[in-house]
């Protein structure tokens, strides 16, 4: 990795508001920023929200005109919407769902030149605040990273929608989230450069180290109340970490070993039908090898996450330390020059991530015999 320039940098959305029954507030927080808003959402989230944005807008004497959102995130559907808001003369858009819509929202806007708003019905990652978009191929494959230079005017996350979202959602994000720390204190509070290629500020590590506190404190409750699609204090804790802290906690904390593992591991076909932070989990665990930490830390982080229901072993992602060919492919993936692997103060080749990967199977099996959790077996893809 090149050497940070030598200026601390924080970056965020402009607001972010989040409560139970905030998407009725949306027409209120848009309206000093526009006059002619565009929605993006599919027939789905569309649904269960419609109703209630058409309320909100109206009320603050805006217009209900919305794209239906069909697919994914490609280069393809990116360029669609944005020739659409164009020629609606939309001068905001909304990205109102899940992590593809989301990410065509920043991407159309950014392209349209107009400011954009993201509105997650889960709280599955830490992408709605960042500007950052993940854009895929045709075929559903990561493709690249596009890094926006803006970040949303407003992030609204109404906690009733995340709390009646499959909990698989919330677990993932959880996953997304614990990684923020990790790679934080090893990148940013390394004085490695950001994303941004800027120095970290202390603000962006201490947003994702109180991400991690706050999940540590309140992750398994708010799993539990999920799964009774009850908004509590511990729910509301979660999401503001797995989706305010978090995305502050990577923009302006930096990123390090687990999330070039994920990218590592979406070359494993196997893997295709988990979400972004189940994968991101078994990058944490390889951090953690990677830095060295205390067996006692890797084991409970490893405790932890595997009661908070995210996969800590290669058996639950579909793979296996004999398959020699796909652990190399993955590791190679991971080691890539421009890879934020390279922000650890030695050279990591494929063979030491070939090698880390093996240890989290063995080590998640024997953490598991030793509190008498059960033994990992494949993930049952949830998406
Ligand atoms: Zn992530």
């Amino acid at each position: 990795m090149s050497e940070p320039r030598p200026f601390r940098s924080f970056v965020s959305p402009s607001r972010y508001v989040q409560g139970a029954g905030a998407i009725s507030l949306l027409g209120e927080l848009i309206a000093p920023l526009c006059a002619s808003p565009v929605i993006l959402a599919d027939n789905n989230v569309w649904g269960f929200s419609g109703d209630a944005v058409t309320e909100s807008l109206r009320k603050a004497g805006l217009d209900e005109v919305r794209i239906s959102f069909g697919g994914r995130a490609t280069d393809r559907e990116i360029a669609s919407v944005s020739s659409q808001l164009t020629e609606r003369g939309a001068d905001l858009v909304v990205g109102l769902g899940g992590g593809s819509t989301l990410d065509t929202a920043k991407a159309a806007g950014s392209d349209a030149g107009i400011p954009w708003v993201t509105v997650p019905t889960t709280a599955s990652t830490d992408a709605p605040g960042t500007g950052v978009a993940v854009i895929y191929t045709d075929e559903g494959v990561l493709d690249h990273f596009r890094i926006l230079g803006r970040n949303p005017a407003l992030v609204l996350v109404d906690s009733q929608y995340v709390a009646n979202a499959p909990v698989s959602f919330l677990i993932a994000g959880i996953g997304d989230a614990l990684s923020t720390w990790l790679e934080a204190r090893a990148s940013g509070g390394a004085g490695r450069a950001l994303v941004s290629g800027f120095q970290a500020p202390a603000t962006g590590l201490a947003a994702a180290e109180l991400s991690w506190t706050i999940l540590r404190e309140n992750a398994l409750q708010a799993i539990a109340d999920v799964k009774e699609h009850k908004v509590t204090p511990a729910l509301d804790n979660v999401i503001e970490a797995n989706i305010l802290l978090s995305g502050l906690g990577f923009e302006a904390g930096g990123l390090s070993v687990a999330h070039s593992v994920h990218n590592g591991l979406t070359v494993a076909e196997q893997t295709h039908g988990l979400q972004h932070g189940e994968k991101v989990n078994i990058g944490s665990i390889v951090q953690l090898i990677l830095d060295g930490a205390p067996d006692s830390e890797i084991n409970d982080f490893i405790s932890f996450t595997t009661r908070v229901g995210l996969p800590t072993s290669l058996t639950e992602l579909g793979l296996s330390i004999q398959d020699t060919e796909t652990l190399n492919a993955v590791a190679r993936r991971t080691t890539l020059e421009d890879e934020f692997v390279h922000t650890m103060p030695f050279t990591v080749t494929p063979q030491i991530i070939v090698d880390a990967l093996t240890e989290v199977e063995t080590r998640s099996r024997a953490v598991r015999e030793r509190e008498g959790l059960p033994a990992p077996v494949k993930y049952e893809h949830r998406r």
